[in-house]
Protein backbone atom coordinates (compact mmCIF):
# COMPACT_ATOMS: atom_id res chain seq x y z
CA UNK A 1 0.00 0.00 0.00
CA UNK A 2 1.30 3.24 -1.23
CA UNK A 3 1.40 5.86 1.23
CA UNK A 4 0.71 3.44 4.57
CA UNK A 5 4.51 3.02 6.70
CA UNK A 6 2.84 1.30 9.42
CA UNK A 7 1.94 1.98 13.46
CA UNK A 8 2.26 3.89 16.17
CA UNK A 9 0.72 3.28 19.41
CA UNK A 10 -1.28 6.29 20.85
CA UNK A 11 -0.23 5.65 24.36
CA UNK A 12 3.34 4.44 24.39
CA UNK A 13 4.42 5.98 21.15
CA UNK A 14 6.11 2.70 19.96
CA UNK A 15 5.96 2.21 16.05
CA UNK A 16 5.30 -1.24 14.43
CA UNK A 17 5.84 -2.10 11.05
CA UNK A 18 2.43 -3.20 9.29
CA UNK A 19 3.12 -7.15 9.39
CA UNK A 20 3.96 -6.55 13.60
CA UNK A 21 0.69 -5.97 14.53
CA UNK A 22 -3.19 -6.17 13.47
CA UNK A 23 -4.82 -4.71 15.91
CA UNK A 24 -4.12 -2.36 19.37
CA UNK A 25 -0.54 -2.27 21.26
CA UNK A 26 1.17 -5.43 22.54
CA UNK A 27 2.47 -3.56 24.89
CA UNK A 28 -0.47 -1.43 27.13
CA UNK A 29 -3.76 -1.97 25.05
CA UNK A 30 -3.25 1.31 23.31
CA UNK A 31 -4.82 2.13 20.23
CA UNK A 32 -2.82 2.07 17.01
CA UNK A 33 -2.70 4.97 14.64
CA UNK A 34 -2.26 4.36 10.78
CA UNK A 35 0.62 6.35 10.17
CA UNK A 36 0.83 7.82 6.67
CA UNK A 37 3.83 8.85 4.78
CA UNK A 38 2.80 12.72 4.34
CA UNK A 39 6.37 13.79 2.79
CA UNK A 40 5.51 11.01 -0.06
CA UNK A 41 1.70 12.23 -0.44
CA UNK A 42 2.94 15.81 -0.24
CA UNK A 43 5.11 15.10 -3.23
CA UNK A 44 2.77 13.33 -5.19
CA UNK A 45 -0.43 15.23 -4.89
CA UNK A 46 -1.81 18.89 -4.55
CA UNK A 47 -5.27 19.71 -2.99
CA UNK A 48 -6.57 20.39 -6.31
CA UNK A 49 -6.01 16.95 -7.20
CA UNK A 50 -8.34 15.92 -4.45
CA UNK A 51 -11.29 18.14 -4.54
CA UNK A 52 -11.18 18.04 -8.42
CA UNK A 53 -12.27 14.62 -8.65
CA UNK A 54 -15.35 13.64 -9.64
CA UNK A 55 -16.05 10.22 -7.30
CA UNK A 56 -18.75 10.98 -5.04
CA UNK A 57 -17.56 8.71 -2.28
CA UNK A 58 -15.31 8.53 0.39
CA UNK A 59 -12.82 7.32 -2.36
CA UNK A 60 -12.30 10.31 -3.70
CA UNK A 61 -9.68 10.59 -0.94
CA UNK A 62 -7.83 7.34 -1.88
CA UNK A 63 -4.43 9.28 -1.49
CA UNK A 64 -5.14 9.67 2.26
CA UNK A 65 -6.30 5.96 2.52
CA UNK A 66 -4.37 3.13 3.75
CA UNK A 67 -5.69 0.77 1.50
CA UNK A 68 -6.32 0.49 -2.28
CA UNK A 69 -9.58 1.21 -3.97
CA UNK A 70 -12.06 -1.74 -3.97
CA UNK A 71 -12.43 -3.88 -7.37
CA UNK A 72 -15.75 -3.36 -8.83
CA UNK A 73 -16.86 0.54 -8.95
CA UNK A 74 -20.80 0.20 -8.81
CA UNK A 75 -21.96 -1.17 -5.52
CA UNK A 76 -23.16 -0.15 -2.22
CA UNK A 77 -19.46 -0.10 -1.28
CA UNK A 78 -18.86 2.92 -3.49
CA UNK A 79 -21.85 4.98 -2.15
CA UNK A 80 -20.46 5.23 1.20
CA UNK A 81 -19.47 8.86 2.11
CA UNK A 82 -20.04 11.91 0.30
CA UNK A 83 -22.92 12.77 2.71
CA UNK A 84 -25.05 16.24 2.07
CA UNK A 85 -24.27 19.36 4.45
CA UNK A 86 -28.17 21.35 5.19
CA UNK A 87 -27.87 24.98 6.50
CA UNK A 88 -30.82 25.11 9.50
CA UNK A 89 -31.34 28.65 9.27
CA UNK A 90 -34.92 28.49 11.24
CA UNK A 91 -32.93 26.56 14.11
CA UNK A 92 -30.06 28.76 13.92
CA UNK A 93 -32.35 31.44 14.98
CA UNK A 94 -34.38 29.88 17.33
CA UNK A 95 -30.54 29.13 18.71
CA UNK A 96 -29.40 33.03 18.02
CA UNK A 97 -26.48 31.47 15.99
CA UNK A 98 -25.53 32.97 13.02
CA UNK A 99 -24.64 29.99 11.24
CA UNK A 100 -25.93 26.49 11.50
CA UNK A 101 -25.53 23.39 9.52
CA UNK A 102 -25.89 19.54 9.77
CA UNK A 103 -23.99 16.87 7.98
CA UNK A 104 -26.76 14.50 7.52
CA UNK A 105 -24.74 10.86 7.70
CA UNK A 106 -27.91 8.95 7.83
CA UNK A 107 -27.86 9.30 3.88
CA UNK A 108 -25.03 6.61 3.85
CA UNK A 109 -25.69 3.03 2.41
CA UNK A 110 -26.95 1.55 5.59
CA UNK A 111 -28.16 4.73 7.14
CA UNK A 112 -25.54 5.49 9.68
CA UNK A 113 -21.83 6.64 10.02
CA UNK A 114 -20.46 3.41 10.56
CA UNK A 115 -20.59 3.12 6.64
CA UNK A 116 -17.30 4.74 6.36
CA UNK A 117 -15.34 2.68 8.63
CA UNK A 118 -17.29 -0.48 7.41
CA UNK A 119 -16.25 0.14 3.61
CA UNK A 120 -12.75 0.61 4.59
CA UNK A 121 -12.22 -2.41 6.77
CA UNK A 122 -13.71 -4.65 4.37
CA UNK A 123 -11.45 -3.58 1.81
CA UNK A 124 -8.33 -4.05 4.16
CA UNK A 125 -9.85 -7.52 4.69
CA UNK A 126 -9.87 -8.13 1.24
CA UNK A 127 -6.20 -7.29 0.92
CA UNK A 128 -5.05 -9.42 3.90
CA UNK A 129 -7.44 -12.50 2.46
CA UNK A 130 -9.49 -12.57 5.32
CA UNK A 131 -12.24 -15.38 4.87
CA UNK A 132 -14.33 -13.54 7.61
CA UNK A 133 -14.92 -10.38 9.20
CA UNK A 134 -16.63 -10.11 12.49
CA UNK A 135 -17.46 -6.92 14.88
CA UNK A 136 -19.30 -6.40 17.79
CA UNK A 137 -21.90 -4.38 17.67
CA UNK A 138 -24.68 -1.66 19.52
CA UNK A 139 -26.17 -2.21 15.65
CA UNK A 140 -25.21 0.43 12.84
CA UNK A 141 -21.24 -1.00 13.06
CA UNK A 142 -23.02 -4.65 12.55
CA UNK A 143 -25.40 -3.35 9.45
CA UNK A 144 -22.45 -1.00 8.01
CA UNK A 145 -20.37 -4.28 8.50
CA UNK A 146 -23.25 -6.57 7.02
CA UNK A 147 -23.99 -4.33 4.14
CA UNK A 148 -20.36 -2.99 2.86
CA UNK A 149 -19.52 -6.95 3.27
CA UNK A 150 -22.47 -8.07 1.02
CA UNK A 151 -22.05 -5.30 -1.23
CA UNK A 152 -18.59 -7.56 -2.30
CA UNK A 153 -19.46 -11.38 -1.37
CA UNK A 154 -17.49 -10.86 2.11
CA UNK A 155 -18.53 -13.36 5.10
CA UNK A 156 -19.73 -11.21 7.86
CA UNK A 157 -20.39 -11.73 11.55
CA UNK A 158 -22.10 -9.73 13.98
CA UNK A 159 -22.85 -9.88 17.70
CA UNK A 160 -25.22 -7.98 18.86
CA UNK A 161 -27.10 -7.20 22.69
CA UNK A 162 -30.40 -9.06 22.00
CA UNK A 163 -31.60 -5.58 23.15
CA UNK A 164 -30.94 -3.93 19.43
CA UNK A 165 -33.06 -1.87 17.86
CA UNK A 166 -35.49 -4.38 15.67
CA UNK A 167 -34.68 -2.55 12.33
CA UNK A 168 -30.72 -2.73 13.10
CA UNK A 169 -31.61 -6.28 13.85
CA UNK A 170 -33.65 -6.43 10.35
CA UNK A 171 -30.34 -4.86 8.37
CA UNK A 172 -28.40 -7.23 9.97
CA UNK A 173 -30.22 -10.43 8.67
CA UNK A 174 -31.06 -9.01 5.77
CA UNK A 175 -28.18 -8.51 4.00
CA UNK A 176 -27.26 -12.19 5.06
CA UNK A 177 -24.55 -12.01 7.80
CA UNK A 178 -24.52 -14.61 10.53
CA UNK A 179 -26.62 -12.90 13.34
CA UNK A 180 -25.48 -13.78 16.99
CA UNK A 181 -27.36 -11.87 19.84
CA UNK A 182 -25.87 -12.09 22.92
CA UNK A 183 -27.37 -11.54 26.42
CA UNK A 184 -25.92 -8.83 27.61
CA UNK A 185 -24.64 -5.81 27.06
CA UNK A 186 -22.36 -4.37 24.09
CA UNK A 187 -18.82 -4.57 26.11
CA UNK A 188 -20.32 -8.05 26.46
CA UNK A 189 -20.63 -8.42 23.23
CA UNK A 190 -17.57 -6.71 22.68
CA UNK A 191 -15.32 -8.71 24.80
CA UNK A 192 -16.99 -12.24 23.42
CA UNK A 193 -16.04 -11.45 20.03
CA UNK A 194 -12.32 -11.15 20.50
CA UNK A 195 -12.76 -14.13 21.80
CA UNK A 196 -14.39 -16.00 19.32
CA UNK A 197 -12.33 -13.73 16.04
CA UNK A 198 -8.91 -15.19 18.11
CA UNK A 199 -10.66 -18.72 18.40
CA UNK A 200 -11.57 -19.17 15.16
CA UNK A 201 -9.25 -16.85 12.92
CA UNK A 202 -11.89 -14.10 11.82
CA UNK A 203 -10.67 -10.37 10.98
CA UNK A 204 -11.89 -8.45 13.80
CA UNK A 205 -13.76 -5.19 13.07
CA UNK A 206 -14.33 -3.78 16.58
CA UNK A 207 -14.61 -0.31 16.88
CA UNK A 208 -11.51 1.05 19.13
CA UNK A 209 -9.93 -1.83 18.42
CA UNK A 210 -9.08 -2.40 14.87
CA UNK A 211 -7.11 0.75 12.91
CA UNK A 212 -8.55 0.55 10.12
CA UNK A 213 -12.53 1.69 11.44
CA UNK A 214 -10.40 5.44 12.53
CA UNK A 215 -9.24 5.40 8.69
CA UNK A 216 -12.94 5.19 7.12
CA UNK A 217 -14.23 7.60 9.76
CA UNK A 218 -11.77 10.52 9.00
CA UNK A 219 -12.87 11.12 5.67
CA UNK A 220 -15.97 12.64 6.96
CA UNK A 221 -13.46 15.35 8.23
CA UNK A 222 -11.85 15.47 4.55
CA UNK A 223 -15.15 16.36 3.13
CA UNK A 224 -16.63 19.13 6.10
CA UNK A 225 -12.78 20.53 5.02
CA UNK A 226 -13.80 20.03 1.22
CA UNK A 227 -17.43 21.79 2.04
CA UNK A 228 -16.01 24.76 4.47
CA UNK A 229 -13.58 25.77 2.10
CA UNK A 230 -15.88 26.26 -0.09
CA UNK A 231 -18.42 27.95 1.62
CA UNK A 232 -15.61 30.17 2.91
CA UNK A 233 -14.97 31.01 -0.74
CA UNK A 234 -18.80 31.93 -1.27
CA UNK A 235 -18.63 34.31 1.74
CA UNK A 236 -15.67 35.96 0.24
CA UNK A 237 -17.45 36.74 -3.11
CA UNK A 238 -20.54 38.00 -1.24
CA UNK A 239 -19.03 40.18 0.85
CA UNK A 240 -20.08 38.42 3.59
CA UNK A 241 -19.37 39.66 7.49
CA UNK A 242 -17.98 36.43 8.45
CA UNK A 243 -15.14 36.50 9.60
CA UNK A 244 -13.25 34.35 7.22
CA UNK A 245 -10.94 32.71 10.37
CA UNK A 246 -13.55 31.88 12.39
CA UNK A 247 -13.01 28.16 13.39
CA UNK A 248 -15.64 26.32 12.82
CA UNK A 249 -17.29 24.10 15.86
CA UNK A 250 -18.08 20.64 15.51
CA UNK A 251 -20.82 18.84 17.52
CA UNK A 252 -20.50 15.57 17.54
CA UNK A 253 -22.11 12.19 19.45
CA UNK A 254 -19.83 9.81 21.68
CA UNK A 255 -19.96 6.71 22.43
CA UNK A 256 -16.61 4.74 22.12
CA UNK A 257 -15.14 7.63 21.06
CA UNK A 258 -13.68 6.41 17.52
CA UNK A 259 -16.18 8.75 15.13
CA UNK A 260 -14.61 11.35 17.58
CA UNK A 261 -11.23 10.64 17.28
CA UNK A 262 -11.38 9.72 13.33
CA UNK A 263 -12.54 13.30 12.63
CA UNK A 264 -9.89 14.96 14.20
CA UNK A 265 -7.45 11.89 12.53
CA UNK A 266 -8.77 13.89 9.42
CA UNK A 267 -8.03 17.05 10.26
CA UNK A 268 -4.60 15.70 11.87
CA UNK A 269 -3.50 14.45 8.46
CA UNK A 270 -4.66 17.92 6.51
CA UNK A 271 -2.90 20.03 8.93
CA UNK A 272 0.20 17.70 8.32
CA UNK A 273 0.26 18.20 4.73
CA UNK A 274 0.07 21.81 5.24
CA UNK A 275 -3.00 21.80 3.20
CA UNK A 276 -5.19 24.03 6.60
CA UNK A 277 -3.82 26.42 8.89
CA UNK A 278 -5.60 24.84 12.03
CA UNK A 279 -7.78 22.56 13.07
CA UNK A 280 -11.60 22.92 13.50
CA UNK A 281 -13.00 22.65 17.64
CA UNK A 282 -14.53 19.40 18.09
CA UNK A 283 -16.88 19.42 20.88
CA UNK A 284 -17.72 15.87 22.04
CA UNK A 285 -21.51 15.10 23.37
CA UNK A 286 -22.46 12.13 25.20
CA UNK A 287 -25.97 10.56 27.33
CA UNK A 288 -25.49 11.38 30.78
CA UNK A 289 -26.31 7.59 31.37
CA UNK A 290 -23.25 7.04 29.39
CA UNK A 291 -20.71 8.91 30.03
CA UNK A 292 -17.12 7.32 30.62
CA UNK A 293 -15.55 9.84 28.28
CA UNK A 294 -16.99 13.32 29.46
CA UNK A 295 -16.68 12.24 33.49
CA UNK A 296 -12.87 11.40 32.40
CA UNK A 297 -12.20 14.51 30.44
CA UNK A 298 -14.01 16.79 33.46
CA UNK A 299 -11.54 15.14 35.98
CA UNK A 300 -8.38 15.94 33.21
CA UNK A 301 -7.57 12.29 33.08
CA UNK A 302 -6.71 10.46 30.41
CA UNK A 303 -7.95 7.36 32.84
CA UNK A 304 -11.45 5.72 31.75
CA UNK A 305 -13.52 4.29 34.61
CA UNK A 306 -16.22 2.30 33.31
CA UNK A 307 -20.19 2.96 33.90
CA UNK A 308 -23.11 0.93 34.08
CA UNK A 309 -24.39 2.78 30.79
CA UNK A 310 -27.89 3.46 30.59
CA UNK A 311 -29.62 5.29 27.52
CA UNK A 312 -32.17 5.69 25.22
CA UNK A 313 -29.30 6.43 22.26
CA UNK A 314 -28.63 2.36 22.20
CA UNK A 315 -25.68 3.62 19.47
CA UNK A 316 -23.25 5.58 22.18
CA UNK A 317 -24.45 3.47 25.21
CA UNK A 318 -21.12 1.97 26.20
CA UNK A 319 -19.85 0.59 29.52
CA UNK A 320 -15.86 0.87 28.43
CA UNK A 321 -15.23 3.34 25.50
CA UNK A 322 -12.77 1.08 23.87
CA UNK A 323 -11.25 4.99 22.41
CA UNK A 324 -11.78 6.95 24.81
CA UNK A 325 -8.01 8.56 24.95
CA UNK A 326 -8.09 9.73 21.72
CA UNK A 327 -11.48 11.03 22.27
CA UNK A 328 -10.52 13.32 25.21
CA UNK A 329 -7.79 14.28 23.01
CA UNK A 330 -10.08 15.14 20.06
CA UNK A 331 -11.44 17.75 21.96
CA UNK A 332 -8.52 18.94 24.26
CA UNK A 333 -6.38 19.36 20.87
CA UNK A 334 -8.77 21.46 19.40
CA UNK A 335 -9.69 23.56 22.22
CA UNK A 336 -13.14 21.87 22.50
CA UNK A 337 -14.83 20.13 25.12
CA UNK A 338 -17.38 17.48 26.36
CA UNK A 339 -21.10 17.89 27.40
CA UNK A 340 -23.65 15.58 28.06
CA UNK A 341 -27.70 15.56 27.80
CA UNK A 342 -30.29 13.72 29.05
CA UNK A 343 -32.25 11.67 27.79
CA UNK A 344 -34.86 13.83 27.91
CA UNK A 345 -33.04 16.28 25.93
CA UNK A 346 -32.36 13.94 22.94
CA UNK A 347 -35.61 13.16 22.85
CA UNK A 348 -36.27 16.75 21.94
CA UNK A 349 -33.94 17.21 19.56
CA UNK A 350 -35.47 14.00 17.76
CA UNK A 351 -38.46 16.12 17.41
CA UNK A 352 -36.46 19.30 16.81
CA UNK A 353 -34.56 17.69 14.17
CA UNK A 354 -37.41 16.31 12.57
CA UNK A 355 -39.29 19.93 11.61
CA UNK A 356 -36.18 20.17 9.63
CA UNK A 357 -36.64 17.82 7.46
CA UNK A 358 -34.14 15.63 9.08
CA UNK A 359 -34.94 12.30 10.93
CA UNK A 360 -31.83 11.15 13.46
CA UNK A 361 -31.91 8.12 15.64
CA UNK A 362 -31.17 9.15 19.79
CA UNK A 363 -27.68 9.20 18.95
CA UNK A 364 -27.99 10.90 15.93
CA UNK A 365 -30.09 14.03 17.83
CA UNK A 366 -27.27 14.07 20.84
CA UNK A 367 -24.85 16.09 19.15
CA UNK A 368 -27.94 18.80 18.27
CA UNK A 369 -28.85 18.31 22.21
CA UNK A 370 -25.26 18.98 23.02
CA UNK A 371 -25.49 22.12 20.82
CA UNK A 372 -28.54 23.62 22.58
CA UNK A 373 -26.77 22.99 26.12
CA UNK A 374 -23.52 24.73 24.49
CA UNK A 375 -25.31 27.64 23.70
CA UNK A 376 -27.25 27.97 27.17
CA UNK A 377 -23.97 27.64 28.86
CA UNK A 378 -21.89 30.01 26.65
CA UNK A 379 -19.59 27.46 25.24
CA UNK A 380 -20.13 28.47 21.56
CA UNK A 381 -21.17 32.32 21.24
CA UNK A 382 -23.45 33.43 18.58
CA UNK A 383 -20.57 34.48 15.67
CA UNK A 384 -19.44 30.70 15.74
CA UNK A 385 -20.25 28.77 12.79
CA UNK A 386 -21.20 25.53 14.05
CA UNK A 387 -21.82 21.87 12.48
CA UNK A 388 -23.50 19.26 14.01
CA UNK A 389 -23.30 15.87 12.71
CA UNK A 390 -26.52 13.67 12.80
CA UNK A 391 -24.35 10.19 12.73
CA UNK A 392 -27.89 8.02 12.15
CA UNK A 393 -31.27 7.91 10.87
CA UNK A 394 -34.26 7.70 12.99
CA UNK A 395 -35.82 5.03 10.80
CA UNK A 396 -33.44 2.73 12.67
CA UNK A 397 -35.44 3.19 16.26
CA UNK A 398 -38.82 4.27 15.56
CA UNK A 399 -39.92 3.77 19.02
CA UNK A 400 -37.66 6.30 20.56
CA UNK A 401 -38.95 8.50 17.36
CA UNK A 402 -42.41 7.82 18.58
CA UNK A 403 -41.20 8.89 22.41
CA UNK A 404 -40.51 12.06 20.65
CA UNK A 405 -43.68 13.19 19.30
CA UNK A 406 -47.88 12.69 20.15
CA UNK A 407 -49.63 9.80 19.02
CA UNK A 408 -51.78 10.66 15.75
CA UNK A 409 -55.18 10.76 16.37
CA UNK A 410 -58.16 7.68 14.78
CA UNK A 411 -60.86 8.73 13.54
CA UNK A 412 -63.72 7.74 11.76
CA UNK A 413 -63.98 8.07 8.06
CA UNK A 414 -66.18 11.48 8.25
CA UNK A 415 -65.99 14.72 8.02
CA UNK A 416 -67.44 15.52 10.78
CA UNK A 417 -64.88 13.69 12.83
CA UNK A 418 -62.01 15.88 10.77
CA UNK A 419 -63.29 18.96 12.24
CA UNK A 420 -63.76 17.70 15.41
CA UNK A 421 -60.31 17.05 15.66
CA UNK A 422 -59.09 20.19 13.88
C1 LIG B 1 -21.48 4.48 16.67
C2 LIG B 1 -22.37 5.66 16.69
C3 LIG B 1 -22.02 6.82 17.40
C4 LIG B 1 -20.80 6.96 18.25
O1 LIG B 1 -19.58 6.58 17.65
P1 LIG B 1 -18.40 6.11 18.59
O2 LIG B 1 -17.27 5.86 17.68
O3 LIG B 1 -18.87 4.86 19.30
O4 LIG B 1 -18.14 7.20 19.56
C5 LIG B 1 -22.89 7.89 17.34
N1 LIG B 1 -24.04 7.84 16.64
C6 LIG B 1 -24.41 6.74 15.95
C7 LIG B 1 -25.70 6.74 15.23
C8 LIG B 1 -23.58 5.61 15.95
O5 LIG B 1 -23.98 4.53 15.29
ZN1 LIG C 1 1.61 1.05 23.50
Amino acid sequence: MKNFSGYKCSLCGTEYLQEQVTYTCPKDGGNLDVILDYEAIKKKFQPEDITSRTESSLWRYLPLLPVDEPQGDSTPLHAAGWTPVFALPRLAKKLNLDHLWLKDESRNPTASFKDRASAVVVTRAREIKADVVVTASTGNAGAALAGMSAAIGQKAIIFAPKSAPQAKVAQLLVFGAKVILVDGTYDDAFDLSIKAANEFGWYCRNTGYNPFTLEGKKTAAFEIWEWWEEAHHDWHKKNSPLDGHSPLTIFVSVGDGNIISGIHKGFKDLFALGWIPNLPRIIGVQAAGSAAIANAFNANTEIITPVSAVTIADSISVDLPRDGVRAIRAAKETNGTYITVSDAEIIKAIAELGKMGVFPEPAGATAYAGLVKAIASSVVRSADPVLVLNTGSGLKDIRAAMQSVSEAPIIEPTLEAVKKIL
